[in-house]
């Protein structure tokens, strides 16, 4: 019997040298291949012309680079396009890029659903299949970048405003941002192996700056993050204080707010840039009022952070409601009024459902959040769960799945 091909794509710069020294083939061989499937997006063996004959049929028999199946590939009319991919079991995650004047950012999943389950977050609503591998979180990115090298609207773009380093990368995307689907850092070893190699110049070559690890607040694998790959961090609040936290954002109750952000000042010195970001969905009368301003004023004051207000994208079943635009506007007045940095995020691609917290593939949950959730009343704020219910929930949801995260926060 044949053993399965490996998947090139799973492997970063340090395990493509280890598997070609596995081959017995010298070093140098390693970087040609990270060059042909990174830099020039060639998935067959036989087109990588300068590999000798018999190194590339050991590779046929032994190797392959395979991304994920397109099932869907959707143009919104801001230009944002979303793609919907096939990662098997009836599991589908999506990843959507960004066309802005002066980049290309492309937005990409880590896991299959998610385990966190906010309550404003349509992924979370779904409940949580599985993490995926290193192979899948990079092959969205070598997808996506290869298939945009060919797209005039794309080249069109940077020909108008090149990114800088463009003309001689011939890059499309020039950020990254894991804001997928999914909890990056419960996925951690296949994201830093996957982070690994858009930053690395024989891959995509990256700046950290454009590399962005977006968290709802998993605090030891911030630390982590600090010492193995620290990238550009953005940690999702929505609230001010616990009590509100623990109730939008389950996680909280295992790492609350004096937990989280000294986690986040710990990783400053080692961030990119000399501030964090923190992300603020903003929510029609649930975190959305004056005094919570004030008191997120209160929280950040002695933190170096940008604060992003996101208008909450609305998706069925969520029971929520998005911010008026006044009232957006006058909560971030209060925050600007206080000296903090802000913006208040554009929706981009909001008519393909491409927009923050909007994503939501297929996911066969196998933490029945999803069916937990469809039988609850409607989701009221003032009827959430107790702590004690939650907490509940959690406990439930490790019992029935010892899946990734439970494991380790537990
Ligand atoms: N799990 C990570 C990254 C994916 S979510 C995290 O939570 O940070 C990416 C961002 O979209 C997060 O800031 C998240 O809070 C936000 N988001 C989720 N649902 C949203 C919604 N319905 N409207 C607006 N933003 C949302
Ligand atoms: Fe998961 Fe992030 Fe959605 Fe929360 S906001 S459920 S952590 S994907």
């Amino acid at each position: 019997m044949t053993s399965p091909r490996v998947n090139l794509l799973d492997f970063d710069a340090d395990q493509m040298a280890a598997y070609v020294a596995g081959l017995n083939e010298k070093p140098f061989r390693a970087k040609q291949l990270m060059q042909w499937i990174h830099q020039r997006g060639v998935a067959d063996i036989n087109d990588m012309s300068d590999l000798a004959k018999s190194f590339r049929a050991t590779l046929l028999d032994k190797a392959e680079v395979l991304s994920l199946p397109v099932m869907k590939d959707e143009h919104a009319t801001d230009g944002t396009r979303k793609w919907l991919l096939d990662v098997g079991a009836g599991n589908a995650v999506e990843s959507v890029f960004i066309p802005e004047d002066d980049r290309g950012t492309l937005c990409i999943s880590s896991q299959a659903g998610c385990a966190v389950n906010c309550r404003f977050c349509s992924t979370g609503r779904q409940g949580f299949s599985r993490n995926l591998t290193s192979g899948e979180i990079i092959g969205q990115l070598w997808f996506a970048e290869h298939l945009l090298r060919s797209d005039p609207e794309a080249i069109r773009r940077i020909e108008k405003y090149p990114t800088p380093g463009w003309e001689h990368t011939g890059r499309v995307i020039s950020n990254v941002v894991m804001m997928g689907m999914g909890e990056p850092l419960l996925n951690y070893d296949n994201v830093v192996s996957a982070l690994r190699l858009m930053l690395d110049d024989r891959a995509y070559g990256l700046s950290r700056r454009r590399v962005t690890v977006s968290t709802s607040g998993v605090v030891p694998m911030i630390d982590r993050l600090a010492q193995d790959c620290p990238v550009a961090l953005a940690v999702s609040l929505h609230a001010p204080n616990d009590a509100l936290r623990d109730q939008l954002v389950p996680l909280n109750q295992k790492y609350p707010l004096h937990e989280l952000l000294a986690a986040c000042e710990r990783y400053l010195p080692f961030a990119p840039r000399d501030f964090l970001t923190f992300e603020y969905c903003m929510l029609d009368g649930v975190n959305d009022s004056d005094i919570q301003a004030k008191e997120l004023v209160r929280l950040l004051r002695n933190i170096k952070c940008k604060i992003n207000l996101i208008p909450f994208n609305p998706f069925p079943e969520s029971g929520l409601k998005r911010s008026s635009d006044q009232r957006i506007h006058a909560f971030f007045g209060i925050l600007l009024d206080a000296g903090m940095v802000a913006t208040v995020r554009k929706t981009r691609g909001d008519d393909i459902a491409a927009a923050c917290g909007q994503l939501a593939g297929d996911v066969v949950d196998r933490t029945k959040v999803r069916e937990r959730a469809l039988h609850k009343a409607e989701i009221e704020l003032t009827e959430l769960e107790s702590d004690e219910d939650t907490d509940e929930e959690l406990n439930a949801r490790s019992n029935e799945q010892p899946i990734e995260w439970l494991k380790k926060l537990n």
